[in-house]
């Protein structure tokens, strides 16, 4: 039989993209807790930190001057201004987990999608929409107690959001939490099979027919 490396082939970038309350973070923890495969890109923001968030975890958290910096540098796959803080991709965070066979996932807004798109067309991009404005209102009211005049704005950003869903290449309502999450991780495992990432079939068919 011929000795190739079934598990050779390239790792990809999976982004995720929805208005905030629609439950993406919630499933992206569920693919990263459940699959070994992938890893989330952490990235930094200027946004301040939130209670019960950990530096490094959930953000790279910097100051204005250091974001300036890694801009400078050439340090981001992307960055974008969302809603008045600046939230970029840094290229340490992607290259590392693919140099180590991993798939990364993004949590990053439409614009870092279409800049994304832009650096790698490869890219596999998924938007989770809330099943209605009702229930989204809902789940940004009991997620915390901000006043109408936040949960309003919170809405027409989620509104601006929204209207980019036709960019994405699988598109989710997210009426189920566990139901969404086997949709995506379906796209994520069905992607990985594709023959164009899996490039050790290079190698195997030449063994077949030279
Ligand atoms: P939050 O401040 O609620 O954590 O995130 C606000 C928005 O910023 C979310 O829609 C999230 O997807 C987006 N975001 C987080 N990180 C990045 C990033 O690195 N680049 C871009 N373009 N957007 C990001």
């Amino acid at each position: 039989m011929a000795t190739v490396n079934p598990l050779k082939r390239r790792g990809l970038l999976f982004v995720l993209s929805s208005p905030s309350g629609a439950g993406k973070s919630t499933i992206a923890r569920m693919i990263l807790e459940s699959d070994d495969g992938i890893g989330l890109s952490v990235s930094a923001t200027t946004r301040p930190i939130r209670p019960g968030e950990v530096d490094g975890v959930d953000y790279h958290f910097v100051s204005n001057e250091e974001f300036d910096q890694l801009v400078a540098d050439g340090r981001f796959l992307e960055w974008a201004n969302v809603f008045g803080h600046r939230y970029g991709t840094l290229k340490s965070e992607v290259v590392k987990q693919i140099e180590n066979g991993r798939d990364v996932l993004l949590d990053i807004d439409w614009q870092g999608t279409q800049q994304l798109k832009q650096v790698d067309p490869d890219i596999v991009r998924v938007f989770i929409l809330p099943p209605s404005m009702q229930e989204l209102d809902r789940r940004l009211r009991t997620r915390n107690t901000d006043s109408d005049e936040v949960i309003e704005r919170r809405m027409s950003r989620a509104a601006v959001e929204i209207s980019h869903w036709a960019e994405y290449d699988y598109v989710f309502i997210n009426d189920d939490a566990e139901h969404c999450r086997k949709l995506v991780h379906t796209v994520l495992k069905a992607e990985r099979l594709k023959a164009t990432r899996r490039i050790f079939l290079h190698d195997f068919v030449r063994t077949l027919i030279g």
